[in-house]
């Protein structure tokens, strides 16, 4: 391969620039595995180092935190010529080159085959947010979470982890409100089980002392700040909330008073660095008992590298559905 085609995010005197570039491959990172890459995926991160340039380690940097491919060149004996792969979190995309590219280079330790039951490209229509989305239902249920326990709150509803989670409930079985600040996507989230649809504005308007019906026996919740603060204030009692993102703020007030008298579970969501023997267990089940059953319908919309700029400061201001894909 002479060239191949690259999204690149520089910084030139304190200018930082977002182009599609041509590269050679001598111009990848260091690691033991070239992968011919089928698809990425567009995740709010990738909005925050595309666009904000915030968790850039060093400048140039190809972003983009998914991708999965076929293999050109592996020194590691894993791996061969010609197999399927996904690649996701650890530094992929913010502090080494990422999947917003026709070839990348990756350490062996970052592979994931492609699990039995997926395609290359369902894989990244699931990507970091169906992970994540997997990883929250299956601590909600490692927690006791059962269909029969009452209905669940997925916030942040028509965003990439949000409808994948709302799917994902819905084919297991339990009974999924949705909450999100687009009233006009009603019928999206009930095509993806959804029972209900509250608007954002309801839960962040909620005075906490105003909370007082105690509903959610669980809650998936992409949005944090006041979102967050609305579902400690109203778990039933033993509820349990996985808490996976920040796109509605970082900043949440509480007292001790949810978890001492209602017994609540704050349950901590982290995909990045999540341990590999785990990370294998849970893809396979993305492609077997947790594979939604919505993934190549209304959820995907697909993109080419030089649309890139302009979903990545979409997706920043909430304006992206479901999940986008990049075709390489
Ligand atoms: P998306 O942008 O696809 O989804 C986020 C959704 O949140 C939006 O679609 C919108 O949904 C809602 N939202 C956006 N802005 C606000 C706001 N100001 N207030 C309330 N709601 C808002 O992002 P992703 O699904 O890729 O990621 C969601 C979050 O999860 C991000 O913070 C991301 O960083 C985090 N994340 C964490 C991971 C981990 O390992 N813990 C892994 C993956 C993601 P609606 O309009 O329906 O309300």
């Amino acid at each position: 391969m002479g060239t191949f085609q690259a999204l690149v995010l520089n910084k030139i005197d304190d200018q930082t620039n977002l182009d599609v570039k041509q590269l050679t491959l001598d111009e990848l990172p260091e690691g033991e595995v070239t992968i011919k890459v089928a698809y990425s995926s567009v995740n709010y991160k990738d909005g925050l180092v595309g666009i904000k340039n915030q968790m850039v380690k060093s400048y140039p940097l190809i972003p983009g935190i998914d991708l999965s491919g076929t293999i050109m060149e592996s020194t590691d004996e894993r791996y061969q010529e010609g197999d399927e792969v996904i690649v996701t979190s650890y530094k992929l995309g913010t502090g080494h080159s990422g999947g917003f590219s026709e070839v990348a280079r990756v350490p062996a330790a970052w592979v994931v085959p492609l699990p039995e039951g997926l395609s290359l490209k369902e894989a990244m229509v699931l990507g970091t947010a169906g992970l994540t989305a997997a990883l929250s239902v299956d601590k909600l249920e490692n927690a006791g979470l059962k269909p029969e326990d009452g209905p669940i709150l997925v916030a942040g509803a028509t965003g990439g982890v949000g409808s994948i989670a709302v799917n994902i409930l819905a084919d297991r079985g339990y009974e999924v409100v949705a909450s999100t600040g687009k009233a006009n996507q009603e019928a999206y989230l009930k095509q993806l089980g959804a029972k209900e649809i509250i608007h954002r504005n309801e839960i962040v308007e909620t005075e906490p002392q105003l909370a007082r019906e105690k509903k959610w026996a669980a809650a998936i919740d992409p949005v944090g700040g006041k979102t967050l603060q609305y579902i400690l204030t109203t778990l039933k009692y033993g509820g349990s909330v996985a808490t996976c993102g920040l796109a509605g703020g970082v900043e949440v007030a509480t007292t001790v008073i949810p978890f001492i008298s209602r017994s609540i579970n704050w349950l901590g969501i982290d995909s990045v660095m999540y341990p590999m023997d785990k990370r294998l267990k849970a893809w396979n089940r993305l492609g077997g008992d947790l594979k939604p059953s919505a993934l190549n319908d209304e959820m995907v919309i697909e993109v080419t590298l030089a649309e890139l700029p302009k979903v990545l400061r979409d997706i920043l201001e909430g304006k992206v559905r479901g999940r986008t894909i990049v075709k390489l």
